[in-house]
Protein backbone atom coordinates (compact mmCIF):
# COMPACT_ATOMS: atom_id res chain seq x y z
CA UNK A 1 0.00 0.00 0.00
CA UNK A 2 1.46 3.46 -0.84
CA UNK A 3 1.19 5.96 2.16
CA UNK A 4 -1.87 7.36 2.08
CA UNK A 5 -0.77 11.02 0.91
CA UNK A 6 1.87 9.77 -1.92
CA UNK A 7 1.55 9.71 -5.85
CA UNK A 8 -0.43 6.79 -6.64
CA UNK A 9 1.70 6.67 -9.95
CA UNK A 10 4.89 7.52 -10.21
CA UNK A 11 3.61 9.78 -13.22
CA UNK A 12 2.11 11.96 -10.54
CA UNK A 13 -1.01 14.23 -11.84
CA UNK A 14 -1.55 11.62 -15.00
CA UNK A 15 -3.49 13.79 -17.12
CA UNK A 16 -0.90 14.07 -19.76
CA UNK A 17 -0.85 10.43 -20.19
CA UNK A 18 -3.24 8.96 -22.94
CA UNK A 19 -5.73 5.65 -21.35
CA UNK A 20 -3.39 3.31 -22.68
CA UNK A 21 -0.20 4.43 -20.85
CA UNK A 22 -2.67 4.54 -17.79
CA UNK A 23 -3.84 1.20 -17.81
CA UNK A 24 -0.04 -0.49 -18.52
CA UNK A 25 1.25 2.25 -15.16
CA UNK A 26 -1.73 0.85 -13.63
CA UNK A 27 -0.98 -2.98 -14.90
CA UNK A 28 3.07 -2.61 -13.49
CA UNK A 29 1.55 -0.86 -9.94
CA UNK A 30 -1.00 -3.25 -9.36
CA UNK A 31 1.75 -6.52 -10.39
CA UNK A 32 4.19 -5.07 -8.18
CA UNK A 33 2.13 -4.05 -5.13
CA UNK A 34 -0.03 -7.12 -4.66
CA UNK A 35 3.01 -10.16 -6.34
CA UNK A 36 6.44 -8.81 -6.63
CA UNK A 37 6.27 -6.62 -3.04
CA UNK A 38 5.65 -9.58 -1.47
CA UNK A 39 8.17 -11.83 -2.96
CA UNK A 40 11.35 -9.68 -2.62
CA UNK A 41 12.69 -10.16 0.76
CA UNK A 42 12.79 -13.36 -0.31
CA UNK A 43 14.73 -13.28 -3.57
CA UNK A 44 17.00 -10.47 -1.74
CA UNK A 45 17.79 -12.98 0.81
CA UNK A 46 18.42 -15.62 -1.13
CA UNK A 47 20.27 -13.47 -3.76
CA UNK A 48 17.81 -15.59 -6.17
CA UNK A 49 16.33 -15.32 -9.56
CA UNK A 50 12.73 -13.88 -9.06
CA UNK A 51 11.17 -16.70 -11.82
CA UNK A 52 7.62 -16.20 -9.98
CA UNK A 53 7.83 -12.15 -11.15
CA UNK A 54 8.66 -13.03 -14.63
CA UNK A 55 5.83 -15.58 -15.06
CA UNK A 56 3.70 -12.71 -13.75
CA UNK A 57 5.36 -10.28 -16.30
CA UNK A 58 4.83 -12.87 -19.47
CA UNK A 59 1.16 -13.87 -18.46
CA UNK A 60 0.13 -9.86 -17.85
CA UNK A 61 1.94 -9.24 -21.16
CA UNK A 62 4.19 -6.78 -19.64
CA UNK A 63 7.66 -8.78 -21.76
CA UNK A 64 6.14 -7.70 -24.73
CA UNK A 65 5.51 -3.66 -23.29
CA UNK A 66 7.34 -1.86 -26.21
CA UNK A 67 6.41 -4.28 -29.12
CA UNK A 68 3.96 -2.56 -31.57
CA UNK A 69 0.17 -3.79 -30.74
CA UNK A 70 0.12 -4.89 -34.46
CA UNK A 71 2.68 -7.91 -33.64
CA UNK A 72 1.04 -8.70 -30.75
CA UNK A 73 2.53 -6.30 -28.22
CA UNK A 74 0.98 -3.70 -25.98
CA UNK A 75 2.47 -0.68 -28.19
CA UNK A 76 4.26 1.40 -25.01
CA UNK A 77 6.33 3.99 -25.90
CA UNK A 78 10.06 5.07 -24.26
CA UNK A 79 7.57 7.02 -21.23
CA UNK A 80 5.73 4.19 -20.98
CA UNK A 81 8.14 2.23 -19.90
CA UNK A 82 9.98 4.40 -17.98
CA UNK A 83 6.98 4.87 -15.78
CA UNK A 84 6.08 0.98 -16.13
CA UNK A 85 9.81 0.36 -14.81
CA UNK A 86 9.51 3.04 -11.75
CA UNK A 87 6.38 1.38 -10.65
CA UNK A 88 7.82 -1.80 -10.57
CA UNK A 89 11.09 -0.73 -8.78
CA UNK A 90 9.14 0.95 -5.97
CA UNK A 91 8.09 -2.65 -5.34
CA UNK A 92 10.81 -4.28 -6.58
CA UNK A 93 14.42 -2.80 -7.61
CA UNK A 94 15.49 -6.13 -8.67
CA UNK A 95 12.92 -6.96 -10.48
CA UNK A 96 12.69 -3.39 -12.05
CA UNK A 97 16.50 -3.58 -13.53
CA UNK A 98 16.77 -7.09 -14.81
CA UNK A 99 13.21 -5.82 -16.60
CA UNK A 100 15.06 -2.76 -18.16
CA UNK A 101 17.95 -4.71 -19.56
CA UNK A 102 14.85 -7.28 -21.09
CA UNK A 103 12.49 -4.00 -22.71
CA UNK A 104 16.16 -1.93 -23.85
CA UNK A 105 16.72 -4.86 -26.47
CA UNK A 106 13.45 -4.34 -27.93
CA UNK A 107 13.80 -0.45 -27.39
CA UNK A 108 17.25 -0.22 -29.24
CA UNK A 109 15.49 -2.77 -32.12
CA UNK A 110 12.21 -1.20 -32.25
CA UNK A 111 12.24 2.68 -31.44
CA UNK A 112 15.71 3.51 -31.80
CA UNK A 113 16.09 1.29 -35.21
CA UNK A 114 13.44 3.27 -36.41
CA UNK A 115 14.50 6.38 -36.23
CA UNK A 116 17.77 5.54 -38.06
CA UNK A 117 18.84 5.65 -41.12
CA UNK A 118 19.08 2.46 -43.48
CA UNK A 119 19.85 1.28 -46.94
CA UNK A 120 16.37 -1.00 -48.33
CA UNK A 121 18.32 -4.14 -47.69
CA UNK A 122 19.62 -3.44 -44.14
CA UNK A 123 15.87 -2.44 -43.67
CA UNK A 124 14.60 -4.94 -44.83
CA UNK A 125 16.92 -7.78 -42.87
CA UNK A 126 16.52 -5.74 -39.69
CA UNK A 127 12.64 -6.03 -40.13
CA UNK A 128 12.89 -9.82 -40.25
CA UNK A 129 15.57 -10.05 -37.65
CA UNK A 130 13.64 -7.94 -35.26
CA UNK A 131 10.29 -9.93 -36.24
CA UNK A 132 12.18 -13.32 -35.02
CA UNK A 133 13.12 -11.43 -32.06
CA UNK A 134 8.98 -10.06 -31.23
CA UNK A 135 7.74 -13.67 -32.05
CA UNK A 136 9.70 -15.25 -29.20
CA UNK A 137 8.87 -12.92 -27.00
CA UNK A 138 5.08 -12.74 -27.98
CA UNK A 139 4.24 -15.69 -28.52
CA UNK A 140 7.33 -17.73 -26.18
CA UNK A 141 7.46 -15.20 -23.25
CA UNK A 142 11.56 -15.34 -24.18
CA UNK A 143 13.87 -13.16 -22.04
CA UNK A 144 16.43 -11.17 -23.55
CA UNK A 145 19.81 -9.71 -21.12
CA UNK A 146 21.80 -6.89 -22.14
CA UNK A 147 25.52 -8.04 -20.72
CA UNK A 148 27.47 -4.48 -22.49
CA UNK A 149 30.23 -4.09 -19.40
CA UNK A 150 33.48 -5.50 -19.39
CA UNK A 151 35.80 -4.20 -16.84
CA UNK A 152 37.50 -1.82 -19.06
CA UNK A 153 37.09 1.23 -21.12
CA UNK A 154 34.55 0.34 -23.18
CA UNK A 155 31.86 -0.26 -20.60
CA UNK A 156 32.39 3.64 -20.67
CA UNK A 157 32.00 4.23 -24.08
CA UNK A 158 35.83 5.08 -24.81
CA UNK A 159 37.36 2.21 -26.48
CA UNK A 160 36.15 -0.94 -28.77
CA UNK A 161 34.78 -4.41 -26.86
CA UNK A 162 37.23 -6.82 -26.20
CA UNK A 163 34.87 -9.50 -27.28
CA UNK A 164 35.25 -9.97 -30.57
CA UNK A 165 33.06 -11.52 -33.60
CA UNK A 166 34.21 -13.30 -36.46
CA UNK A 167 32.27 -13.27 -39.53
CA UNK A 168 32.04 -16.49 -40.52
CA UNK A 169 29.44 -18.14 -43.60
CA UNK A 170 25.96 -17.61 -42.20
CA UNK A 171 26.81 -15.47 -39.07
CA UNK A 172 29.67 -15.23 -36.77
CA UNK A 173 31.92 -16.39 -33.84
CA UNK A 174 32.24 -14.72 -30.83
CA UNK A 175 34.56 -15.12 -28.01
CA UNK A 176 35.17 -12.80 -24.57
CA UNK A 177 33.79 -12.10 -21.49
CA UNK A 178 31.04 -10.09 -20.24
CA UNK A 179 30.79 -8.93 -15.96
CA UNK A 180 27.75 -8.01 -14.41
CA UNK A 181 25.44 -9.59 -16.66
CA UNK A 182 22.09 -9.49 -15.13
CA UNK A 183 19.84 -11.99 -16.02
CA UNK A 184 22.37 -14.58 -16.56
CA UNK A 185 21.31 -18.18 -16.33
CA UNK A 186 17.72 -16.85 -16.40
CA UNK A 187 17.79 -15.12 -19.54
CA UNK A 188 16.80 -16.66 -23.25
CA UNK A 189 19.06 -14.25 -25.37
CA UNK A 190 21.85 -12.69 -24.26
CA UNK A 191 22.18 -9.33 -26.16
CA UNK A 192 26.00 -8.74 -26.50
CA UNK A 193 27.97 -5.82 -27.77
CA UNK A 194 31.11 -7.15 -29.40
CA UNK A 195 33.67 -5.53 -31.88
CA UNK A 196 33.49 -6.85 -35.17
CA UNK A 197 36.80 -8.28 -35.83
CA UNK A 198 39.07 -6.13 -38.70
CA UNK A 199 42.40 -4.74 -38.42
CA UNK A 200 42.26 -1.35 -37.07
CA UNK A 201 38.57 -2.38 -35.58
CA UNK A 202 36.93 0.85 -34.12
CA UNK A 203 34.00 1.25 -31.59
CA UNK A 204 32.09 1.97 -35.22
CA UNK A 205 32.66 -1.88 -35.63
CA UNK A 206 30.52 -2.51 -32.80
CA UNK A 207 28.23 -5.27 -33.20
CA UNK A 208 24.88 -6.15 -31.30
CA UNK A 209 24.15 -9.88 -31.36
CA UNK A 210 21.65 -11.96 -29.67
CA UNK A 211 23.48 -14.68 -28.41
CA UNK A 212 20.71 -17.68 -27.10
CA UNK A 213 21.26 -19.33 -23.82
CA UNK A 214 22.09 -22.60 -24.77
CA UNK A 215 24.80 -21.94 -27.51
CA UNK A 216 27.49 -24.05 -26.89
CA UNK A 217 31.05 -22.18 -25.86
CA UNK A 218 28.26 -20.02 -24.07
CA UNK A 219 28.70 -20.38 -19.78
CA UNK A 220 27.57 -18.48 -16.69
CA UNK A 221 30.79 -18.48 -13.97
CA UNK A 222 31.35 -16.62 -11.35
CA UNK A 223 29.53 -16.11 -7.81
CA UNK A 224 26.98 -13.83 -6.97
CA UNK A 225 26.53 -12.45 -3.20
CA UNK A 226 26.81 -8.32 -3.60
CA UNK A 227 25.40 -5.87 -1.52
CA UNK A 228 22.03 -4.98 -3.64
CA UNK A 229 20.22 -5.76 -6.38
CA UNK A 230 20.73 -9.12 -5.20
CA UNK A 231 17.69 -10.56 -7.18
CA UNK A 232 19.58 -9.93 -10.56
CA UNK A 233 21.73 -12.40 -10.44
CA UNK A 234 24.67 -10.73 -12.27
CA UNK A 235 26.83 -12.99 -12.90
CA UNK A 236 29.87 -13.34 -15.32
CA UNK A 237 29.31 -14.80 -18.94
CA UNK A 238 31.91 -16.40 -20.64
CA UNK A 239 32.15 -16.64 -24.42
CA UNK A 240 34.14 -19.26 -25.86
CA UNK A 241 34.15 -19.79 -29.83
CA UNK A 242 29.50 -19.21 -29.60
CA UNK A 243 28.46 -19.55 -33.36
CA UNK A 244 25.49 -17.04 -33.68
CA UNK A 245 23.51 -17.08 -36.95
CA UNK A 246 23.38 -13.91 -39.16
CA UNK A 247 19.56 -13.62 -37.64
CA UNK A 248 20.64 -13.23 -34.29
CA UNK A 249 22.34 -9.66 -35.36
CA UNK A 250 19.44 -7.10 -33.57
CA UNK A 251 21.06 -4.16 -35.58
CA UNK A 252 22.89 -4.40 -38.76
CA UNK A 253 26.78 -4.02 -38.95
CA UNK A 254 27.75 -0.45 -37.44
CA UNK A 255 24.43 0.79 -36.76
CA UNK A 256 25.06 0.28 -32.46
CA UNK A 257 27.68 2.98 -32.85
CA UNK A 258 25.20 5.38 -34.45
CA UNK A 259 22.67 4.65 -32.45
CA UNK A 260 24.61 5.09 -29.18
CA UNK A 261 25.49 8.10 -30.36
CA UNK A 262 22.06 9.38 -31.96
CA UNK A 263 19.57 8.20 -28.82
CA UNK A 264 21.52 8.83 -25.64
CA UNK A 265 18.52 8.60 -23.99
CA UNK A 266 18.45 4.53 -24.47
CA UNK A 267 21.32 5.19 -21.00
CA UNK A 268 18.94 6.47 -19.13
CA UNK A 269 16.65 3.59 -19.13
CA UNK A 270 18.53 2.14 -15.78
CA UNK A 271 17.17 5.55 -14.27
CA UNK A 272 13.87 3.99 -13.88
CA UNK A 273 14.00 1.63 -11.50
CA UNK A 274 15.93 3.96 -8.84
CA UNK A 275 12.77 6.77 -9.13
CA UNK A 276 10.79 3.74 -7.97
CA UNK A 277 13.13 3.06 -5.01
CA UNK A 278 13.09 7.01 -4.31
CA UNK A 279 9.32 6.67 -4.30
CA UNK A 280 9.38 3.67 -2.15
CA UNK A 281 11.85 5.31 0.47
CA UNK A 282 9.78 8.32 0.77
CA UNK A 283 6.15 6.29 0.92
CA UNK A 284 8.15 4.16 3.67
CA UNK A 285 9.00 7.33 6.00
CA UNK A 286 5.57 8.57 5.65
CA UNK A 287 3.67 5.24 7.00
CA UNK A 288 6.32 4.70 9.22
CA UNK A 289 6.10 8.00 10.94
CA UNK A 290 2.30 7.72 10.90
CA UNK A 291 2.55 4.25 12.48
CA UNK A 292 0.94 2.69 9.61
CA UNK A 293 3.13 -0.11 9.22
CA UNK A 294 1.91 -3.82 9.77
CA UNK A 295 3.47 -5.34 12.57
CA UNK A 296 4.97 -2.74 13.82
CA UNK A 297 4.42 -0.82 17.42
CA UNK A 298 1.41 1.99 16.85
CA UNK A 299 3.24 4.32 18.01
CA UNK A 300 3.44 7.56 15.64
CA UNK A 301 6.23 9.97 15.50
CA UNK A 302 4.92 12.62 12.68
CA UNK A 303 4.32 15.03 15.66
CA UNK A 304 8.00 15.92 16.37
CA UNK A 305 9.29 18.90 14.14
CA UNK A 306 12.37 17.05 13.56
CA UNK A 307 10.66 14.12 11.93
CA UNK A 308 8.14 17.01 9.62
CA UNK A 309 11.26 18.69 8.66
CA UNK A 310 12.97 15.55 7.53
CA UNK A 311 9.62 14.27 5.52
CA UNK A 312 9.88 18.29 3.64
CA UNK A 313 13.86 17.45 3.25
CA UNK A 314 12.85 13.96 1.31
CA UNK A 315 9.72 15.43 -0.83
CA UNK A 316 12.05 18.17 -1.99
CA UNK A 317 14.29 15.75 -2.92
CA UNK A 318 11.89 13.21 -4.74
CA UNK A 319 10.08 16.03 -6.74
CA UNK A 320 13.18 17.30 -7.70
CA UNK A 321 14.35 13.85 -9.32
CA UNK A 322 10.78 13.01 -10.36
CA UNK A 323 10.48 16.66 -12.08
CA UNK A 324 13.73 15.49 -14.03
CA UNK A 325 12.84 12.07 -14.93
CA UNK A 326 9.66 13.04 -16.21
CA UNK A 327 10.77 15.74 -18.25
CA UNK A 328 13.79 14.04 -20.13
CA UNK A 329 11.13 10.67 -20.37
CA UNK A 330 9.33 12.84 -22.19
CA UNK A 331 12.07 14.57 -24.61
CA UNK A 332 13.59 10.56 -25.68
CA UNK A 333 14.10 11.50 -29.44
CA UNK A 334 16.76 10.99 -32.19
CA UNK A 335 19.27 13.51 -31.73
CA UNK A 336 18.14 15.50 -28.91
CA UNK A 337 20.14 19.35 -29.57
CA UNK A 338 23.11 20.21 -26.95
CA UNK A 339 21.06 21.37 -24.22
CA UNK A 340 18.72 18.18 -23.84
CA UNK A 341 22.10 16.33 -23.42
CA UNK A 342 22.99 18.22 -20.63
CA UNK A 343 19.33 18.11 -19.09
CA UNK A 344 19.91 13.86 -19.25
CA UNK A 345 22.86 14.25 -17.86
CA UNK A 346 21.85 16.19 -14.63
CA UNK A 347 18.81 14.55 -14.69
CA UNK A 348 20.26 10.96 -14.80
CA UNK A 349 22.96 11.82 -11.90
CA UNK A 350 19.78 13.68 -9.86
CA UNK A 351 17.70 10.14 -9.77
CA UNK A 352 20.37 8.02 -9.02
CA UNK A 353 22.54 10.21 -6.42
CA UNK A 354 18.96 11.44 -4.69
CA UNK A 355 17.36 7.80 -4.86
CA UNK A 356 20.42 6.98 -2.60
CA UNK A 357 20.80 9.83 -0.33
CA UNK A 358 16.55 9.73 0.21
CA UNK A 359 16.86 6.16 1.47
CA UNK A 360 19.94 7.31 3.67
CA UNK A 361 17.50 10.34 5.45
CA UNK A 362 14.54 7.55 5.40
CA UNK A 363 17.16 5.17 7.80
CA UNK A 364 17.97 8.25 9.70
CA UNK A 365 14.38 9.75 10.34
CA UNK A 366 12.74 6.41 10.89
CA UNK A 367 15.34 5.23 13.38
CA UNK A 368 17.14 1.96 14.39
CA UNK A 369 13.66 -0.36 14.18
CA UNK A 370 13.82 0.84 10.18
CA UNK A 371 16.88 -0.93 9.27
CA UNK A 372 16.01 -4.05 10.78
CA UNK A 373 15.51 -6.97 7.68
CA UNK A 374 11.99 -7.87 8.14
CA UNK A 375 10.84 -4.00 6.65
CA UNK A 376 12.05 -3.39 3.61
CA UNK A 377 13.86 0.28 3.92
CA UNK A 378 17.42 -1.70 4.53
CA UNK A 379 16.97 -3.33 1.04
CA UNK A 380 16.05 0.42 -0.87
CA UNK A 381 18.37 1.35 1.18
CA UNK A 382 21.24 -1.35 -0.30
CA UNK A 383 19.37 -1.51 -3.55
CA UNK A 384 19.77 2.70 -4.27
CA UNK A 385 23.67 2.35 -3.80
CA UNK A 386 24.06 0.45 -6.92
CA UNK A 387 22.47 2.96 -9.37
CA UNK A 388 25.67 5.39 -9.87
CA UNK A 389 27.53 2.41 -10.01
CA UNK A 390 25.96 1.36 -13.49
CA UNK A 391 27.76 2.44 -16.58
CA UNK A 392 28.39 4.33 -19.40
CA UNK A 393 26.86 7.09 -17.07
CA UNK A 394 28.01 6.29 -13.39
CA UNK A 395 27.66 9.45 -11.17
CA UNK A 396 31.61 10.70 -11.94
CA UNK A 397 31.24 9.84 -15.49
CA UNK A 398 28.22 11.82 -15.78
CA UNK A 399 30.13 15.05 -13.74
CA UNK A 400 32.81 14.80 -15.91
CA UNK A 401 30.47 14.56 -19.47
CA UNK A 402 28.17 17.63 -18.04
CA UNK A 403 31.15 19.59 -17.03
CA UNK A 404 32.84 19.01 -20.20
CA UNK A 405 30.04 19.78 -22.61
CA UNK A 406 28.57 22.38 -20.51
CA UNK A 407 32.31 24.30 -21.60
CA UNK A 408 33.28 22.94 -24.79
CA UNK A 409 31.28 22.91 -28.36
CA UNK A 410 30.93 19.94 -29.99
CA UNK A 411 34.71 19.05 -31.64
CA UNK A 412 35.80 22.63 -29.55
CA UNK A 413 39.44 22.24 -28.51
CA UNK A 414 41.62 24.94 -26.01
CA UNK A 415 43.30 26.46 -28.65
CA UNK A 416 39.98 28.29 -30.15
CA UNK A 417 40.05 30.13 -26.74
CA UNK A 418 42.47 32.88 -27.44
C1 LIG B 1 23.43 -4.75 -9.87
C2 LIG B 1 24.18 -4.51 -11.14
C3 LIG B 1 23.67 -5.00 -12.32
C4 LIG B 1 24.36 -4.81 -13.51
N1 LIG B 1 23.84 -5.29 -14.68
C5 LIG B 1 24.49 -5.07 -15.84
C6 LIG B 1 23.96 -5.57 -17.08
O1 LIG B 1 22.93 -6.23 -17.14
N2 LIG B 1 24.65 -5.32 -18.21
C7 LIG B 1 25.81 -4.61 -18.20
O2 LIG B 1 26.35 -4.38 -19.26
N3 LIG B 1 26.33 -4.14 -17.06
C8 LIG B 1 25.69 -4.36 -15.88
N4 LIG B 1 26.23 -3.90 -14.70
C9 LIG B 1 27.58 -3.35 -14.72
C10 LIG B 1 27.68 -1.86 -14.58
O3 LIG B 1 27.09 -1.17 -15.63
C11 LIG B 1 29.15 -1.49 -14.52
O4 LIG B 1 29.80 -1.93 -15.66
C12 LIG B 1 29.83 -2.04 -13.34
O5 LIG B 1 29.12 -1.78 -12.15
C13 LIG B 1 31.15 -1.30 -13.28
O6 LIG B 1 31.98 -2.01 -12.50
P1 LIG B 1 33.26 -1.29 -11.89
O7 LIG B 1 32.79 -0.18 -11.02
O8 LIG B 1 34.04 -2.39 -11.30
O9 LIG B 1 33.92 -0.66 -13.17
P2 LIG B 1 35.24 0.11 -13.40
O10 LIG B 1 35.46 0.05 -14.87
O11 LIG B 1 36.30 -0.36 -12.47
O12 LIG B 1 34.89 1.60 -13.03
C14 LIG B 1 34.95 2.13 -11.73
C15 LIG B 1 34.56 3.60 -11.81
O13 LIG B 1 35.59 4.30 -12.50
C16 LIG B 1 35.02 5.23 -13.41
N5 LIG B 1 35.47 4.91 -14.78
C17 LIG B 1 35.38 3.75 -15.41
N6 LIG B 1 35.90 3.84 -16.64
C18 LIG B 1 36.34 5.10 -16.78
C19 LIG B 1 36.97 5.82 -17.82
N7 LIG B 1 37.28 5.23 -18.99
N8 LIG B 1 37.25 7.13 -17.60
C20 LIG B 1 36.98 7.73 -16.42
N9 LIG B 1 36.39 7.10 -15.39
C21 LIG B 1 36.06 5.80 -15.58
C22 LIG B 1 33.53 5.10 -13.33
O14 LIG B 1 32.96 6.18 -12.62
C23 LIG B 1 33.30 3.82 -12.59
O15 LIG B 1 32.19 3.90 -11.71
C24 LIG B 1 25.57 -4.09 -13.50
C25 LIG B 1 26.09 -3.60 -12.30
C26 LIG B 1 25.40 -3.79 -11.12
C27 LIG B 1 25.97 -3.24 -9.85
Amino acid sequence: MPAPNAAPHIAGDTVWLTPRQCEMVALAADLGRNRFAPRAALHDREASFPADNYRDLRDSGLLALCIPQDQGGMGGDYTTFMLVAAEIGRHCGATALSYTMHVGATLWTGLVADALQMSSAQRADHEAHRATMRERIVAHGAVYAQPFSEGGAASAGKAPWGTRARRVEGGYVVTGKKLFATLAGAADFYGVLCTLDTPEATQRDTLFLAVPAEAPGLSVCGDWDPLGMRGTVSRNLHLKEVFVRDRGRLLPEGLYFEAAQRFPHMFATLAATYMGIAQAAYDFTVRYLRAELPGMPQVPRRMYPTKQHAVAQMRIMLEQARAMFLQTAREARVDPDADARLRLLASHHTVMENANALCTLAIRTCGGASMLKSLPLERLYRDSRCGSLMLPWTAELCLDQLGRDSLYDSGEGDEAIE
